[in-house]
């Protein structure tokens, strides 16, 4: 089994979502004793946050690659972000890393197509929905992603980092996300993408009436089957 490097802290509410899939999966797929080889690298998302809300991507971009870098010296063979918007520089990310990362757009893509639809809706942090690193992405892998209007990107946003990075989950949270969710719906989406690592704490294929793609989940799935 190849070891994974998890860059994460991204925030650590979905780190720990990240930890727990891993352990569920290798148990499920090698049964006995068996448990993922894994180097978690967990950063301090107050940090990386400020940056973020300062526009200062270069600065955030730079702390990734050094850390990107440490995961290889500590022996990972494959790398993971495991954050949808912090993939915004993971290009400058990589740069002078050897082992392969795990795109999570990617494997998203791939397991959408897989199933035969191609009209996601995105709920994701306002970094991810309104800027075109992301949903260029899906556009390239040939999806028609659309995202929620002005004022539900904002509510969307602001539940993410006002609650669920903090762990904070809540009804009425979950109550806007599902009216959310159900509009992306009506406007013609066959599938929805949970592209931010924390949405699965308040949405998942019970409370959504289309096909639900988590990418924390997708992204761990995908990463063990490449270790394995
Ligand atoms: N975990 C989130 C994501 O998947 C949001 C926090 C962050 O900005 O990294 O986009």
């Amino acid at each position: 089994m190849k070891t994974i490097g998890i860059l994460g802290g991204m925030s650590a509410a979905s780190t720990q979502i990240y930890y727990k899939e891993f352990v569920e999966l290798t148990r499920r797929k090698l049964g006995g004793l068996h448990s993922p080889e894994l180097l978690i690298r967990s950063l301090d998302f107050e940090r990386v946050e400020k940056l973020q809300a300062a526009g200062d991507w270069e600065a955030a971009a730079a702390i990734l690659n050094r850390e990107a870098l440490a995961l290889e010296c500590g022996g990972a063979e494959i790398l993971m972000l495991a954050t949808n918007t912090m993939h915004k520089v993971a290009d400058s990310m990589m740069a002078g890393v050897s082992i392969p990362l795990l795109h999570i757009a990617d494997a998203t893509s791939q397991a959408i197509l897989r199933s035969g639809l191609s009209r996601p809706g995105l709920m994701a942090t306002a970094f991810t929905m309104e800027q075109s690193f992301y949903t260029d992405r899906l556009l390239d892998q040939g999806l028609t992603p659309v995202t929620p209007d002005a004022s539900d990107r904002a509510e969307t946003h602001s539940i993410i980092y006002g609650e669920l990075c903090r762990d904070i989950i809540t009804d009425k949270s979950r109550l806007a996300f599902e009216r959310i969710a159900q509009r992306l719906v009506e406007q013609g989406c066959d599938c929805l993408i949970l592209g931010c690592t924390e949405v699965g704490m308040l949405l998942n294929e019970k409370n959504v009436s289309v096909p639900v793609f988590d990418t924390t989940l997708i992204h761990c799935e995908a990463a063990l089957t490449i270790a394995l």
